[in-house]
């Protein structure tokens, strides 16, 4: 302010001042008030919400560590032959309902009783069908969606090993399946009927499902060759070494297990090592 001007402080503005520091204190308590009040709701809304989250972030840590120290992950279960078919008879295969009752099998009732008793002893039960038609892979097969990936995933590391597997037999409808056992079947069914071509019957059963017990229908089962070489020949083939090889380990990362492989102490159909089907890899992991 530059010297020689007198300020002039009239008597309203001396007063209002005086009003200003009187009131000064009571502004101070308000603001200490309230800021008490803000603090104290700060402490009792917001302490709950900070140790609950905390908690459970120690929980869920806790957990996910627990699983990490028991679930090593790639690591492949191993199965004994047993446990191969027990799995693929216990699996939820998708996009599959169970068939409930017989499909008929000759055009004779008694003879088709008759079969499916001795079906039964040999240790065939009714299987499931897809809900949704498969669709067509190679040679005009036809597979579950789901599964017709993972097969052109095996053929093609099959190729990369000069290994060429090759298709014989996918999906199968029950239709297709009575064609074929009737075909197979060399006593005509009122003779069955009669009880007197069991034999005959069982030779049959020994390599062909009646229709309904088919492990084709799922959609999910293949059976392969090597090249042209198939059924109990593959077994001597360098594609069924390269595949069964640690436990069936190359199948298995492609989701695949023999659903029938050999060595199988049974009453039931005769183990086929040529036949696969899919389950998914997560299946298969410890
Ligand atoms: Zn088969």
């Amino acid at each position: 302010m530059p010297t020689g001007i007198v300020r002039v402080i009239e008597p309203q503005q001396l007063h209002r001042k005086s009003i200003k520091k009187k009131r000064r204190p009571y502004v101070m308590f308000l603001f200490i008030c309230l800021v008490g009040i803000a603090g104290y709701l700060l402490v009792i809304s917001i302490k709950p919400k900070k140790v609950e989250p905390n908690s459970r972030a120690v929980q869920s840590s806790q957990v996910s560590v627990s699983q990490a120290t028991t679930t090593p992950k790639n690591t492949f279960k191993q199965f004994t032959n047993e446990e191969f078919v027990s799995l693929y008879s216990s699996f939820a295969y998708p996009n599959t309902v169970d068939i409930v009752t017989p499909p008929v099998i000759t055009n004779n009732p008694e003879a088709d009783i008759r079969i499916r008793q001795l079906a039964d002893v040999r240790g065939y039960r009714l299987r499931s069908v897809p809900i949704v038609r498969p669709v067509q892979i190679n040679d005009g097969f036809l597979l579950q969606q789901k599964a017709s990936q993972p097969l052109q995933d095996l053929i093609t590391a099959a190729k990369a090993e000069n290994l060429q597997i090759t298709i014989t037999a996918a999906f199968r409808s029950i239709d297709e399946q009575r064609s074929l056992f009737n075909a197979r079947l060399s006593v005509l069914p009122a003779v069955i009927a009669t009880g007197t071509a069991d034999a005959a019957v069982i030779e049959t059963l020994k390599t062909t499902a009646p229709p309904g017990y088919s492990r084709h229908h799922n959609g999910f089962t293949i059976d392969i060759a090597c090249g042209n070489v198939g059924l109990y020949a593959f077994l001597d083939t360098p594609c069924f070494k390269w595949l069964s090889k640690d436990n069936f380990k190359i199948a298995k990362e492609f989701g695949w297990i023999p659903s029938y492989p050999g060595g199988i102490n049974s009453t039931g159909p005769e183990p086929e090592p040529w036949e696969y089907v899919w389950v998914g890899r997560d299946a298969l992991l410890e």
